[in-house]
């Protein structure tokens, strides 16, 4: 099969990670017969650089002609708050999110077997494994909703946020969810606060009627602060754990922290029609840039995503992701996750050794 890719290399580290795992990727195609096609997308800091503006005209079209969009990471203090919004990397990933339709936000949190003892929680949890995804819904919610803020006679200023969902926007994110369990452990937890809020008990009511339709997955409801709980108590109970956009803010954070380094995380952003979005979830690392010393492997596992959810290449994916486990479960370290006294090796080796491992 041939599959077209967009790159969006980015700032600071995003060049060398992507580099990495465009040959990675390459590995990939010659193994398992499949043609991989690149097409660059200057978008962030660099694109300022080049031509002016974070998010040039037509950078929505590019990615749109291709079948997944692949990022590293943008931002920089080069181009800080003091520049315009338009020279800001950030303007263009809001605005990268929001032409691609993208409303499905997908984390996994992963314990890598070799990396046991990175997790902060007691052995005997970390020992049941932790493997699952955070889908968190993206843009709507209070972070979407109308805000004022005003003075009152008695109360001094008074500020309010709305959080309001429609009956389509959370079917949309349910459906995904169902989705994606087909795809692993069969399993739903729904996260709302259906014993405070009217959005949460609209939330439930259409993911039961989902729970229905998908009756081959489990289901069960979990109240947020609960999960909260859960997810540090016996994070291994979980499977995929859908939620609403503050509340897997707030969580996806939470399940990452239980995994242990920020060089080690992937995730995916989808919408309906348009290609979905494979990114690391740290930033450009600006301290580190250019030296080769980033750990690629959240972008690597990244690409292991985008073979799983976009183009339905499962044993791709789990190829690329044990050669990961493999390379950690052998010792390999970038600085990161080494501990102390661990010898280091840099961006570059930990990608070469990766891709001998596919
Ligand atoms: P960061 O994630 O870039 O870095 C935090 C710390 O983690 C740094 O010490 C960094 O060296 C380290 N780190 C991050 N990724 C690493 C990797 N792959 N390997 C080894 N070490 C790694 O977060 P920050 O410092 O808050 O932000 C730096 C810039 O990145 C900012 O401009 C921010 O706006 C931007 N950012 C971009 C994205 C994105 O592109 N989606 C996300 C978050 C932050």
């Amino acid at each position: 099969m041939k599959y077209k890719i967009a790159l969006i290399r980015g700032d600071g580290i995003g060049p060398e990670i992507v580099n990495e795992t465009v040959k990675v990727i390459d590995r990939v195609g010659e193994k398992f017969g499949h043609t991989f096609e690149y097409v660059d997308v200057l978008l962030g800091g660099c694109a300022t650089d080049a031509v002016g503006v974070s998010y040039p005209e037509g950078t929505a079209d590019r990615c749109k002609s291709c079948d997944a969009v692949l990022l590293g990471a943008v931002g920089g203090p080069k181009w800080g708050s003091d520049k315009p919004a338009e020279q800001r990397p950030e303007t263009a990933l809001l605005a990268i999110r929001k032409d691609l339709g993208l409303y499905a936000n997908l984390r996994p949190a992963a314990l890598r077997p070799a990396l046991m003892d990175a997790c902060p929680l007691k052995r005997e949890t970390a020992e049941r494994g932790i493997d699952l995804l955070m889908v968190r819904e993206l843009t709507g919610g209070i972070y979407f909703g109308k805000r004022d803020k005003y003075q009152t006679e008695d109360r001094g200023m008074e500020a309010t946020d709305l959080m309001a969902y429609s009956e389509k926007e959370i079917e949309r994110i349910g459906r995904r969810a169902f989705e994606m369990a087909r795809l692993r452990r069969k399993k739903v937890s729904s996260v709302d606060k259906a014993n405070v809020l009217e959005t949460s008990r609209l939330w439930r009511s259409m993911m039961h009627r989902l729970a229905k339709e998908y009756a081959d997955v489990a289901y069960e409801d979990v109240l947020v602060d609960n999960c909260a709980m859960q997810l540090v108590r016996d994070p291994g109970q979980f499977d995929v754990v859908v939620t609403e956009n503050m509340f897997g803010d707030i969580l996806s954070d939470e399940a990452s922290m239980i995994t242990g380094s920020i060089g080690l995380l992937p995730s995916a952003s989808m919408g309906d029609g348009a290609p979905a979005l494979y990114e690391p979830i740290h930033g450009s690392a600006p301290d580190i840039a250019g030296q080769d010393k980033a750990n690629p492997i959240a972008t690597i596992l990244s690409a292991a995503m985008m073979f799983r959810y976009s183009f339905q290449l499962a044993e791709e994916a789990n190829a690329v992701e044990a050669a990961v486990d493999k390379a950690l479960a052998e010792g390999w370290r970038t600085a990161d996750i080494a501990k102390p006294g661990e010898a280091i090796i840099g961006t570059r080796r930990m990608g070469e050794i990766i891709r001998e491992h596919i």
